[in-house]
């Protein structure tokens, strides 16, 4: 029988590799220019650090993780990535770094959903965290450099969506006047409204179930949803970042029921959306989270960042053309043939010959079909210690010394 990849995994084939690389290094380029550094953690933690760093009300904990024990431990392949950074940030001692702590990651991040469009069981992120700036120029630096990132990758049209959580005392407020406006409609709420409905009340204005939407569009509900609960500090903490993004002409839009998947949030959270990408239609969520190095047991320290959905990105661009040989030798003579191919690789020249033994003609068809230009090796030309140079584009040949070969193609 043959095996198949696992129900929500893709294979990244070659053909579509060239995007990817894309994608990577120009983050590698853009992050590196806003002054981050990239981070590498494993793909294994232990299941503890989730259920504290990613919150135990969360979906992504309750129902989306691979655990399994190994050695009595429990061991889980994270399903983000900003809980394992901000182990490694404590574990590493880089809370004593002057502030801030820039870091970016990429990779392959594990939740077990419903398989469908935009959304897999192995995915991938890229993603940045800042460390050490409570200021809003700090949460509006990172909303530019994801607008930025997403602009550079062609990405023009794509909305940002903006809210303020406010800090764990104003928020408590909040939650109690949600709970009380909804207490009423209890039994109508979805069967995950109601487990959250004690334990994290602010996530029910999340839900995508269209009954719990009817009850939250009720007047009398959307007035309280929709109140301005945020205390004082947190409300100009806000209003400050929304000055800092006009300032650098970063366009958004507010929105009171963006509340995010993740608990650890407080103050802004964002989310970047393509209209393009049917229902799920995020490719960016972020937001501060100014609680969790503290909760993970590291000195208090605020953070902000956010994470992108490969895959997401990689949908809504188109492919890219793969870039064609250098050269490719044509000859009936595959030991010189061979030779050449080296001396040329070794000066950064891509160039195949064929190892096949193939016919001389099958050899040149193949070099109009893959490379820029055909180099020909015939027993004239290498007695002469020369090499005939012909252009498949341009369909003009010459016959030039060996040494001069690398000057003929790169012109
Ligand atoms: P969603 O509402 O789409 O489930 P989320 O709130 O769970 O998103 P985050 O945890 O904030 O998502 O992850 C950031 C980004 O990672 C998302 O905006 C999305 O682009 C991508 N993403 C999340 N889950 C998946 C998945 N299962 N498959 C593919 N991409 C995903
Ligand atoms: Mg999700």
């Amino acid at each position: 029988m043959v095996i198949k990849a696992l129900k929500g995994t893709k294979d990244i084939l070659p053909q579509d590799i060239e995007l990817w690389h894309k994608l990577e290094s120009r983050a590698l380029d853009i992050f590196t220019k806003y002054g981050y550094k990239e981070i590498r953690t494993p793909i294994l933690e232990s299941t503890e650090l989730f259920a504290r760093g990613v919150g135990d009300t969360t979906d992504i904990v309750n129902k989306e993780m691979y655990t399994f024990e190994k050695s009595d431990r429990s061991i889980t392949l994270r399903p983000e990535n900003t809980a394992g950074v901000v182990r490694s940030f404590i574990e590493n001692g880089m809370t004593r770094l002057s502030p801030p702590v820039k870091l970016w990651y990429k990779g392959p991040m594990f939740r077990y959903e419903r398989p469908q469009a935009g959304r897999q069981r192995q995915f991938h992120q890229v993603g940045v965290e800042m460390f050490g700036i409570e200021q809003p120029s700090a949460d509006a630096e990172v909303i530019l450099l994801a607008v930025e990132y997403l602009k550079s990758l062609g990405l023009c049209d794509l909305e940002v969506e903006i809210n303020s959580l406010g800090c764990p005392s104003c928020r408590e407020e909040y939650k109690k006047k949600i709970k009380e406006i909804l207490k009423p409609e209890f039994d109508n709420l979805c069967e995950d409204c109601q487990n959250r409905y004690e334990k994290n009340p602010l996530r029910l204005l999340d839900c995508k179930v269209d009954s719990c939407r009817e009850i939250f569009d009720k007047p009398e509900i959307k007035k309280v949803i929709q109140s301005d609960f945020i205390c004082e500090e947190c409300a100009k903490h806000f209003a400050d970042l929304k000055s800092y993004l006009d300032k650098m002409h970063v366009k958004y839009s507010e929105n009171k029921l963006l509340v995010r998947g993740l608990d650890y949030y407080n103050r802004t959270v964002f989310e970047i959306k393509s209209n393009n990408l049917g229902s799920q239609n995020a490719v960016c969520g972020g937001g501060r989270y100014d609680s969790l190095v503290k909760n993970l047991g590291g000195e208090d320290t605020p953070a902000v960042g956010w994470a992108m959905g490969m895959e997401r990105l990689c949908s809504l661009l188109p492919s890219v053309e793969p870039e064609k040989l250098d050269a490719y030798v044509v000859s009936n003579f595959s030991a010189d043939a061979f030779e050449l191919v080296q001396e040329l690789r070794k000066q950064g020249i891509k160039a195949e010959f064929d190892l096949a033994d193939k016919k001389f003609t099958k050899q040149l068809e193949k070099a109009s079909k893959i490379a820029k230009f055909a180099l020909i090796l015939g027993e004239d030309e290498i007695k002469a210690g020369k090499v005939s140079v012909k252009d498949l584009e341009k369909s003009v040949q010459t016959t030039v010394d060996r040494k001069d070969v690398v000057k003929q193609i790169k012109g």
